[in-house]
């Protein structure tokens, strides 16, 4: 295995993995939520006048907002990459923490990106040998308060460039900066002076109106575009405050952000300091902008995250097609796979700009040595990171806002007439991420402006060391042919063509690039193991998501397959096992945090992960690297019942699989590996217990079973004690073609596994409508999922042995149901046809087993909602089992309970 990390040394990643991993667990806490909601439903208000006409201009933002707001700040949203904690990795960890926090703030982000950005540009004013001693403390009391993470201390910023004349083109500023003629008493609210300089005109977009400072944009009489830093309020006496030289014209009327109190503002009499030189205005506000395109990236991709982890989970429940899951549609789910391979490539491009941005802010004192523990491959030489930075900036900024955009607009269809909805459940609010999403590609640049500012930059001055930049990086990594001939079509057409033919084009000029860098760190990803989805995902985003004819090869099953392993991490029926594995891995070797991480909605962080000794982890990305996922088989066969006593010492060449697909030829053979199989280091052997002796460094091997195909009639497998995993499902129709003529079915009648104690995965049966016995006497332990859709024939099910299953869900047409020793499961739904007294079931499983507060749900019928909740409504405990629940599942239990209401 690979022993390289992506983006975070392995050292850090044990370091940060505690916190994140609380962290998950607050992003998706019901307090956090509620606030979300109330801050959605309460939206800011003006209170422009107080009862004898005085002018106020009083914002009233709510209360979820404001909580939301100090969460940030204590979370240290923004005073991260300041701490420096972790040097030119701190940006990373800044950032997936934000990523994590995206799409559960109401957009809190943006005034957060707008401090980050303002913090960066005062730590540069100080850094000037040229900097007043009566300006330094004063802008040293702001930053201060810009990174500090004491709601009561801290500050955030507003950044004001936009005027009516236009946005995209700050020449056009209109608002005057004049040096004041009278001396003022009054303080800023820190006790600093108030600048010399009288600002005077109009502010058409203000995004973070309830800011205590800003950076603006304003001409002097000389004509010179400056930038200048002003407090918010000021106050003559100490104690009452007032706006300095601000009044609030009115709040926008806004497609989504709505909870964000955009507003215009007239601008008379305030008191600014400039900053830096007059005239310079431009280059100096740039260093905010560079930190704010970057937030806006990782706000796009952390939303576009979220909605992809709703649609998977609603996939999951939603029965269509007759009563097949989203899950098993072959269509659905290659449009997942289309949108998570974009996903992954504006991840790896996002993440990979945020560790330039890290580098670039230690400063050239560091630059040699830097990006130590990470894939070399990554890190490009000192001298070239800020010529890359300043490049991938606008492209990754201009690119993600677009991809976002038109990935959550599928994510919103992906769950039909709910996705439109404007949900309570702000966990599952798709169409307010997506509403929120389609700023992303207007504010802090639109798409055209960035694109134009590439092509400047590409035909300016440096424009031959940025694409000698560019090719230094491109050639370190070496990247296979595809891509580097790819690239040097790029360069070629950027060097041929003039700026105008470029300018024409930019937008392509801009995504191309995009492209060739993204393939470039999905290969160098891939490469880390050559993981057959890694490889996959890298070869698709090259070829780019129109191109249909790249989005899987081979036959409709293999499509299938790989489009399944791609979005969901495995085959579909068996999307929760992955999350087991994981489980397992973390009583093993794994932090809580990384646990949490790939819980939390599967693969949000592809790429952050490997352990110490090299081993590649169930990192999120890794996560969706389930080898042994394999679920459909293109075996069909008749009735049978395997006898292990029969296979022994005949092992057929199918026990070196992991997958064990039970077929009529193979049966006996296949029943005898789950108990020959065995594990020694790397490699798994057969060995016979009976005469062999095990050897120390053996451990029994694991197997994933399979049951799938026509199989008619009663199925029994004896001897197998202990396996990975059971998937039965039904399979693809023979003679079927395309997509939607895929049918699954099973006709096994009776299921009997008289010596089954252990399933270290999962345990799924799904689209066997004819079963309608199930005999697992000794079945102790379910690891993961218990999930079984019987949705056919009348059936009991009856466990006795099962003491715990961490999750389970049955549905179909179910009479009764018995779990007697069952003591412990961290989720249990039922959903019946069938004659299950679901209100005495829930009173009886309520008293006896421990669901770590989450409640039992059962429905007995799909047209009603019976849910029951014997146990206290789920409270933030911070645990990471509840975790699991919360980020991975939550969605998927609240979606099973909207199900059943419809
Ligand atoms: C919710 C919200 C909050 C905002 N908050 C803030 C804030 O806090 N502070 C702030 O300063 N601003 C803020 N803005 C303003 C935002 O930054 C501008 O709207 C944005 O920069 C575009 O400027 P504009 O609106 O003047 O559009 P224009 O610049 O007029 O653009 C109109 C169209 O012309 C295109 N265009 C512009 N220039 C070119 C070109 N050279 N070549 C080709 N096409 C071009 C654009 O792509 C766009 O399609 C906010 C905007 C929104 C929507």
């Amino acid at each position: 295995m690979a022993t390289s990390t992506v983006y975070l040394p392995s050292e850090i990643q044990q370091e940060i993995y505690p916190d994140l991993n609380r962290f998950g667990d607050v992003v998706l806490s019901r307090k956090v939520l509620d606030w979300v909601a109330d801050s959605e439903k309460n939206l800011p208000y003006l209170k422009t006048w107080d009862t004898f006409g005085k002018r106020r201009d009083e914002l009233i933002t709510s209360e979820g907002w404001r909580n939301l707001q100090d969460l940030g700040i204590e979370e240290g949203i923004v005073a991260i990459p300041f701490e420096n904690k972790h040097k030119e990795f701190s940006r990373v960890h800044q950032f997936i923490k934000y990523h994590l926090w995206t799409a559960s703030n109401s957009s809190v982000t943006c005034p957060s990106a707008m401090t980050d950005g303002a913090a960066r540009f005062l730590s540069r004013q100080m850094e000037s040998p040229s900097l007043s001693p009566e300006l330094r403390p004063i802008l040293q009391s702001a930053y201060t308060r810009l990174t500090s993470r004491s709601p009561s201390k801290a500050w955030t910023s507003g950044q004001w460039m936009t005027e009516r004349p236009g946005g995209s083109d700050v020449s056009f500023t209109e608002t005057l900066a004049t040096p004041s003629a009278s001396p003022t008493s009054a303080k800023s609210i820190d006790g600093s002076p108030l600048g010399s300089w009288s600002i005077n005109g109009f502010k058409w977009f203000s995004s973070a109106t309830d800011a205590q400072m800003t950076i603006l944009l304003a001409r002097t009489p000389e004509g010179k575009l400056s930038t200048f830093f002003a407090p918010m309020r000021r106050t003559t006496d100490g104690a009452e405050t007032e706006l300095n030289g601000v009044t609030i014209q009115r709040l926008k009327n806004k497609l989504g952000t709505k909870s964000l109190p955009t507003a215009e503002l007239v601008v008379k009499d305030m008191r600014a300091h400039l900053m830096g030189e007059a005239g310079n205005g431009i280059r100096e506000i740039s260093t905010i902008l560079n930190i704010t395109r970057v937030h806006n990236s990782v706000t796009a991709v952390g939303s576009w995250g979220r909605g992809l982890a709703i649609k998977r989970a609603f996939a999951r429940v939603r029965k269509v097609a007759g009563g097949r899951r989203l899950v098993d549609m072959p269509s659905h789910i290659a449009v997942m796979a289309r949108d998570e391979v974009e996903y992954r490539g504006w991840m790896h491009l996002s993440f990979f700009t945020v560790l330039l941005l890290g580098i670039s802010e230690q400063g050239s004192g560091s630059a040699k040595g830097h990006g130590k523990g990470v894939d070399a491959a990554l890190v490009p030489d000192a001298k070239d990171v800020p010529k890359l930075l300043r490049v991938l900036t606008p492209v990754l900024k201009a690119g993600s806002a677009k991809a976002c955009i038109t990935g959550l607009q599928e994510c919103v269809e992906g769950l039909g007439g709910v996705g439109y909805l404007e949900n309570e459940e702000m966990d599952l609010n798709v169409a307010k991420l997506y509403r929120d999403s389609n700023v992303l590609s207007i504010w802090e640049g639109t798409t055209e402006t960035l694109s134009w500012d590439l092509v400047k930059i590409l035909k300016g001055r440096s424009g031959n060391d940025v694409l000698e930049a560019l090719a230094r990086w491109i050639g370190g990594a070496k990247i296979g042919f595809d891509v580097q001939s790819r690239w040097e079509q790029w360069a070629a057409n950027v060097r041929e063509k003039s700026e105008d033919e470029l300018i024409i084009d930019g937008r392509e000029v801009l995504l191309e690039l995009a492209r060739v860098v993204g393939a470039a760190l999905l290969e160098i990803d891939a490469r880390r193991d050559g993981d057959e989805v890694a490889k996959e995902v890298a070869k698709r985003w090259l070829a780019g998501p129109s191109d249909w004819k790249a989005q899987g090869a081979g036959s409709l099953k293999e499509r299938v397959r790989m489009n399944s392993k791609i979005s969901f991490g495995e085959a579909p029926s068996d999307a929760v096992s992955k999350l087991n594995r994981v489980s397992q891995a973390t009583n093993s070797k794994l932090s809580r945090a990384e646990y949490a991480l790939s819980k939390y909605e599967s693969k949000i962080i592809p790429v952050i992960a490997t352990s110490k000794d090299g081993e590649v982890l169930q990192s999120p990305r890794s996560s969706l690297r389930d080898k042994d996922g394999m679920r459909l088989s293109s075996h069909f066969v008749s009735a049978y019942i395997v006898g292990l006593a029969a296979a022994v010492g005949q092992l057929p060449s199918q026990c070196k699989s992991s997958v064990l697909s039970f077929n009529s030829a193979n049966a006996v053979a296949l029943a005898g590996c789950t108990e020959l199989g065995y594990r020694c280091d790397d490699k798994v052997v057969q060995i016979n217990s009976t005469n062999e002796a095990i050897p120390a460094n053996c451990t029994h091997y694991l197997y994933n079973v399979t049951v799938d195909g026509d199989i008619k009639g009663p199925l029994g497998i004896p001897g197998m004690t202990e396996v990975s995993s059971i998937t039965i499902n039904g399979t693809v129709a023979a003679g079927s073609t395309g997509d939607f003529a895929t049918v699954y079915s099973s006709n096994i009648t009776s299921l009997d596994l008289p010596d089954l104690e252990n399933v270290t995965s999962s345990f799924v049966i799904s689209a066997v409508h004819s079963l309608s016995s199930l005999n697992v006497p000794k079945l102790k332990n379910v690891s993961g999922r218990l999930d079984i859709d019987v949705s056919g024939s009348p059936i009991k099910l009856s466990f006795p042995s099962l003491s715990y299953a961490r999750v389970i869900m049955l549905s179909g047409n179910i009479d009764a149901i018995e779990f007697p020793s069952l003591s412990e499961t961290l989720q249990l739904h039922v959903s019946t046809t069938g004659k299950l007294d679901c209100t005495a079931f829930v009173e009886k499983m309520s008293k006896a087993v421990n669901t770590h507060s989450q409640a039992i749900l059962c429905a007995a019928d799909f047209s009603e909602t019976t849910t029951a909740s014997s146990s206290p409504a789920p409270t933030d405990t911070g645990n990471s089992v509840r975790f699991e629940i919360r980020g991975g599942l939550l969605a998927l239990a609240v979606l099973m309970a909207c199900m059943l209401a419809l």
